[in-house]
């Protein structure tokens, strides 16, 4: 569905064209026209879905048209994190880059200025604030926050809000807002605290579910669970002792593609690199080299996790936990194309474990963890904090703020 059909006012039109969105996600085809017509909503939609841009349009589409009070908060955005709250505010300049709606981020941290101008922010009340139940709080008992008028709650996150300790913190804000008010709960997982809050605080929801995409159940999955210094090593050894004859390597970071490409080169493997510092020409003429199979090892930043379509890539190794799943989908993605079967392997560090954790929980599987040969030395055991506290919500990795577009 295009967004033209949703018919945005013009303003809001051109900032959603101007942030390059053109047809809308499953979860912003759902949920717009719901959220439009009012209704409460509980939605279980991870990052990457767009799930932000299903609640900030429509809330965006009413405050624009509607009657909003001035010198009021109008939209209140609840988030668990700085990291989402930085995102969503991001995405919120973009959005309303050509109409009159204005908005605050209010989040913890930050230096005794930072709290002296969201202050004199909030004393004059904006459209919309984005902000951490801490920080709020702070404000809201210095008496000049303005919610007595405020027309749309959202709470993002919720599962993570609660799994931090923030209930109690939700529960004060709700308190000194309108009860008259619509209200969207978001939540990566819908553990039975989250159920329990919505009853309190939602009117007759309608519920949308948004499930991840799991990856092909051919592409066999591997991880290695070692310490940092053991990723060149493994990668190396791997590499010798593999028949595959074309590898995609994955790393988070444009600086490790390029040191593990200059090791590999050292080392005598036929390897290329790929990132956004490479001029246009040279990544195509690098991925043409790749995809021809005349280059048999790329390594990539996640430029290339998404929408590049190259057949029969044999193996992709994760030389790092991709920040969430639908990543970990993308990546791992890339092999398998075309009816083939495909090997993905995953290192983790110990600083991984629990970004591994919580991507095994949403592709709702265990990926095997592989014996690490024996010349490297003893190696980490597998405990992520979710495993440690049997049964809690959806942890979080500490990934925090994850920031990519939505390509399909
Ligand atoms: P979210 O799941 O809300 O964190 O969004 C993930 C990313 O997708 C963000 O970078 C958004 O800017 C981007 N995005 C959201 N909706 C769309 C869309 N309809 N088309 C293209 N990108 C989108």
């Amino acid at each position: 569905m295009k967004f033209t059909d949703f018919n945005f006012h013009e303003s809001l039109q051109e900032g959603i064209m101007s942030s390059g969105w053109e047809d809308a996600t499953p979860i912003q085809e759902q949920v717009i026209p719901m959220i439009l017509e009012g209704r409460d909503i509980i939605a279980s939609a991870q990052t990457g879905t767009g799930k932000t841009g299903a609640f900030l349009l429509p809330i965006l589409q009413k405050l624009i048209t509607g009657s909003s009070s001035d010198h009021h908060i109008n939209a209140l955005i609840i988030v668990p994190t700085r990291e989402l709250a930085v995102q969503i505010s991001g995405q919120l300049d973009g959005l309303t880059y050509f109409t009159d709606v204005s908005s605050i981020a209010v989040y913890g941290g930050g230096d005794g200025s930072s709290f002296v101008q969201e202050k004199s922010a909030l004393s004059k009340g904006a459209d919309i604030v984005v902000s951490t139940p801490g920080k709020l709080i702070s404000h809201i008992n210095m008496g000049y926050v303005k919610l007595k008028e405020l027309s749309y709650l959202i709470l993002d996150e919720a599962d993570r809000m609660l799994d931090m300790g923030f209930h109690d913190d939700i529960m004060r804000i709700i308190s000194s807002i309108p009860e008259n008010r619509q209200t969207l709960l978001f939540s990566a997982t819908m553990p039975s605290k989250i159920r329990t809050l919505a009853q309190k605080i939602l009117k007759n929801p309608a519920e949308v579910n948004i499930a991840i995409s799991r990856p092909p159940e051919r592409i066999k999955q591997e991880a290695f669970i070692i310490y940092e210094t053991q990723k060149n090593p493994l990668v190396k050894l791997l590499l010798k002792r593999s028949t595959f004859k074309s590898i995609l390597i994955f790393c988070s970071k444009k600086l490790s593609v390029k040191q593990l490409t200059r090791e590999l080169k050292r080392a005598g493997f036929n390897a290329e690199e790929i990132h956004s510092d490479l001029e246009q020409s040279q990544r195509e003429e690098v991925l043409r080299q790749f995809s021809s199979k005349h280059l048999p090892i790329l390594v990539a930043t996640d430029i290339l996790s998404r929408g590049i379509d190259i057949d029969q890539i044999e193996l992709v190794i994760n030389y790092d936990v991709p920040h969430d799943g639908e990543d970990y989908v993308h990546r791992i993605g890339r092999t398998a194309r075309a009816e083939t079967d495909g090997t993905a392997y995953t290192f983790v560090t110990e600083k991984e474990q629990n970004k591994m954790a919580q991507i095994e929980k949403l592709i709702g599987r265990e990926v095997p963890k592989s014996k690490v040969p024996d010349e490297l030395g003893p190696v980490p055991s597998y405990q992520p904090r979710e495993r440690r506290s049997s049964g809690g919500g959806g942890g979080n990795g500490g990934g925090g703020g994850r920031r990519k577009p939505f390509r399909r």
